[in-house]
């Protein structure tokens, strides 16, 4: 059986730019194989059903992991002009985020999957990669329905997260198959697990988030945090999930980032003082939503019933310590399913600057599986696009060469 040019293993983000980018760079007989029934369909889901494509001035300290991604953002600092070649434009929020002029994020897909056809590529749906291997210097791909052989490939089948999308972590085992190296994974961008958060369920507040271990913060960001049950959520969190350590961390909320320690003590004195008839929790409703006010003066051991009155300035001073730096005890996230992302995957120290194996020549990888994680805000797909295109043109080269 005459062997492809190149197999693309997983039509995601990444594999399908990598398949337009080859075809770019002559290579026409492209295939890419994917095990859902249908192309990209993690994309639908991505920015809320608007795709958050990438960011203005991406920079490496969003991102995390060993592999050092500033040589291919170097590289590619702009994806624009890829997708403007694709026939897509893009708008710019007010945060730097870019986004399909559409606001859609089936336009990207579309333009992707558009591209892609046009340029000959096959996709084999509903097909799933089982194994890999190489023999006399073509590579044998075995398929759930059958098996492909081809010059070069591209492993781009993502990592972990949000398996109901695609990446079920099968196209991890492949690159381990090959003796690569795969650094231990766990998910990112997602809630975090955190204890004493019932009372709070449903309620989003904002205010600026740390993580911290052993009396050190790791990292702290502002915006909204959302509490359910058992968890805190909300993109300010999903970033602080990225730097989870091995250790149990505390996240800690700032409700008042903006005022000093003294300055929230004064206003919640001065709260109190023009409601001195009410309760303590309706005296507090001018500062706080009322099930945070009630949730604070519990956690200083407060009747919210009290009257505000009779509240010292000592609990006062109490209350605003606590709205300045309300801890949580929390716990590592282990649930891939409501993850945006993986944190680990294949080794920096695997891939050549081509995003070809050092180990095994004629495989390159590309996106979500390389270990790379970037913060929330359109980082992980610039990053799954500049990986594809950048094989794209690496493998291109290789095939040419052999
Ligand atoms: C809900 C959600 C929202 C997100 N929003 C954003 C956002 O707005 N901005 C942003 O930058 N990032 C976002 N992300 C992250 C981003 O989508 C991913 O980082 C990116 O899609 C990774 O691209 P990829 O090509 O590496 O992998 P994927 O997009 O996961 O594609 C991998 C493909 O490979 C296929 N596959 C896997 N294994 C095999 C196999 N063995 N055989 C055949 N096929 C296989 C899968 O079915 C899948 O289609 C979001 C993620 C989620 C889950």
């Amino acid at each position: 059986m005459t062997p492809h040019d190149l197999t693309i293993i997983g039509a995601g983000a990444s594999g399908l730019a990598c398949a337009i980018s080859a075809a770019e760079n002559g290579i026409k007989d492209v295939c890419l194989i994917e095990r859902l029934p249908r192309a990209g369909k993690k994309l639908l889901a991505t920015g809320n059903g608007r795709c958050n494509l990438s960011r203005e001035n991406i920079n490496a300290d969003s991102f995390h992991g060993s592999f050092d991604v500033s040589l291919i953002l170097a590289e590619f600092p702009d994806v624009r002009p890829f997708f403007k070649r694709l026939g897509m434009f893009t708008h710019t929020d007010l945060a730097g985020r870019i986004y399909p002029l559409s606001n859609t994020a089936s336009s990207v897909l579309d333009a992707l999957r558009f591209a892609a056809e046009n340029a000959g590529a096959t996709i084999l749906i509903e097909t799933k990669c089982t194994a890999l291997s190489r023999k006399n210097g073509v590579f044998e791909i075995t398929t759930d329905k059958g098996t492909l052989y081809s010059k070069a490939v591209v492993l781009a089948g993502g990592g972990c997260a949000s398996p109901v999308q695609g990446s079920d972590g099968s196209c991890l085992s492949l690159a381990k198959s090959a003796g690569i190296e795969i650094t231990p994974l766990r998910p990112a961008l997602c809630p975090i697990p955190a204890e004493n958060t019932k009372l709070l369920d449903g309620l989003r507040v904002k205010c600026a988030a740390s993580l911290n271990v052993g009396g050190k913060t790791l990292k702290t960001v502002q915006g909204e945090v959302q509490f359910t049950k058992t968890a805190l959520s909300g993109i300010c969190i999903f970033d602080l999930s990225a730097v989870y350590p091995k250790e149990k961390a505390t996240v800690t909320l700032d409700l008042f980032p903006e005022k000093t320690l003294s300055e929230t003590e004064e206003m919640l004195t001065m709260a109190v003082n023009s409601r001195k008839a009410l309760s303590s929790a309706d005296a507090l409703t001018g500062v706080f939503n009322r099930r945070l006010g009630v949730y604070l003066l519990k956690r200083i051991n407060q009747n919210p019933d009290r009257p505000a009155k009779t509240l010292s300035p000592t609990e006062l001073q109490a209350l605003a310590k606590a709205a300045k730096a309300l801890d949580f005890i929390t716990s590592a996230p282990a649930d891939f399913t409501s993850a945006q992302v993986t944190a680990g995957g294949v080794k920096g120290t695997e891939l050549s600057p081509s995003l070809m194996s050092k180990k095994v020549s004629g495989i390159f990888l590309v996106g979500e599986i390389i270990d790379a994680h970037g913060d929330c805000g359109g980082n992980n797909l610039h990053f799954a696009f500049a990986t594809g295109i950048k094989a794209g043109i690496s493998a291109a080269d290789f095939i040419k060469g052999n």
